[in-house]
């Protein structure tokens, strides 16, 4: 399906293979990890590699430090504890990431065995994709595997550099990422509906744009339809809005209309009289928000509207909560979406963006998915067209 270079065609046998990893799990202050998604996430290929008899060194950043050298707080040592526990063999943490130390160590390793380099980010020539950083890091192996689709949106030494200089290869999640998101939005089943939410329409316009040319029906909520909802010249009241975006915003309403894209607003919200669970709230129709509040979910016609496309769909992209989903007065719309989406069994599902994905999890809908990106930024970047540098490298 996609042109780039997979795993699978990696005679890995006793050759060693830096496998860049998304290791960039959250751990409380007691050292554990809270949450192993993206752990669990690379072990397909951390396996394949194991039980091919490579000798594996992973590398992977998290949170972000100085970049001035070791950093307990942001040190990898709980994850490779976590590995250990979930892959049941040892991973040796290695304190430097480059150099002779680290070098004799990736010399000595066995077929099968694992090490993990610490934090990428403790050093600041990482993200620069320092050259000589990269042939460094390069040097202790013999091929590369990106796991890491989270981070392949930067050109990064770990994400683009180290590709240049060893043969290099997708993992598993980065590829079955590559294929979902571009075969989604190549040749979807139709209809194919797009919902996009979330805060503000200036983070979303290119996804927007870019959607406008693929989707059949075009589903807004959020923060931002307030902005589209002053395009159509409704009062918002204390709505998020942005005044800068409303022209833009009514451009994306003609433009849908010549190219027949059917765009669908809110016709009803949910209004409170402050940013917050207990405010006292009201459903109003788009055209009776009062001045003086403003508007933190989709109303509930309006949610049975989008419930209603959503069924109809062949494909579905979500991307963006529907309301303030996290307080428990301002989810219904985000949950009703959500069950329409996870209801919808025939089409072709797919979740992209941090917030989307943790409201899908908070309902509980994400097995009901066909398939929820791990990738946030990097899914965004990928729908709107652009190349991502650490995909493009494995071409
Ligand atoms: P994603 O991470 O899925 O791409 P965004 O980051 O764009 O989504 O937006 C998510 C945020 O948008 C959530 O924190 C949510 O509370 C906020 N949001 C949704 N609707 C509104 C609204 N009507 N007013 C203010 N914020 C909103
Ligand atoms: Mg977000």
């Amino acid at each position: 399906m996609s042109d780039i270079r997979s795993i699978d065609e990696l005679d890995a046998k006793g050759k060693k293979v830096l496998v860049r990893v998304d290791f960039n799990a959250p751990v409380d202050d007691d050292g554990n990890v809270t949450d192993d998604t993206r752990i669990r996430a690379a072990l397909p290929t951390v396996r394949k590699l194991v039980d091919d008899g490579a000798r594996v060194i992973l590398t992977s950043h998290r949170g972000r430090p100085a970049g001035e050298g070791y950093e307990e707080d942001f040190s990898l040592a709980p994850i490779a504890e976590r590995l250990q526990e979930l892959i049941g063999r040892d991973v040796a943490l290695s304190r430097d990431i480059v150099g002779p130390d680290v070098q004799n160590a990736a010399d000595a390793l066995n077929d099968g065995d694992i090490m993990m380099l610490e934090n990428i980010r403790f050093d600041k020539r990482e993200k620069k994709n320092d050259p000589e950083f990269a042939r460094q890091l390069a040097s202790l192996a013999d091929a590369y595997v990106n796991d890491a689709f989270g981070t392949a949106h930067r050109a990064h030494a770990s994400t683009a550099g180290v590709a240049e200089i060893l043969p290099a290869y997708a993992g598993y999640l980065m590829q079955r990422e590559v294929d979902m998101l571009t075969g989604m939005l190549d040749d979807p089943k139709r209809p194919f509906v797009a919902i996009l939410g979330g805060s503000k329409v200036s983070d979303k316009i290119k996804v927007i744009d870019a959607l406008m040319d693929k989707a059949d029906v075009l589903v807004i909520g959020g923060g931002m339809c307030f902005t589209f909802l002053l395009a159509q010249g409704y009062g918002v009241g204390s709505s998020l809005k942005e005044d800068d975006w409303v022209d833009a915003a009514r451009d994306m309403l003609d433009a849908a209309e010549a190219k027949g894209v059917r765009m669908l607003l809110p016709v009803d919200v949910v209004v409170a009289d402050a940013f917050a669970n207990d405010a006292r709230t009201e459903v109003v129709a788009v055209d009776a928000i009062p001045d003086d509040m403003m508007g933190l979910d989709i109303g509930p016609e309006t949610a049975k509207l989008y419930s209603d496309a959503i069924a109809d769909a062949a494909s579905v992209f979500w991307n963006g909560p529907m309301g303030v989903f996290e307080m428990p007065s301002f989810e219904a719309g985000t949950k009703a979406v959500a069950e329409a989406v996870a209801a919808n069994e025939a089409a072709d599902t797919i979740i992209g963006g941090g917030d989307s994905v943790a409201a899908v999890n908070k309902f509980d809908l994400a097995d009901a998915m066909t398939f929820i990106s791990t990738g946030g930024g990097a899914s965004m970047e990928l729908v709107q067209g652009e190349k991502l540098p650490g995909v493009e490298a494995l071409r």
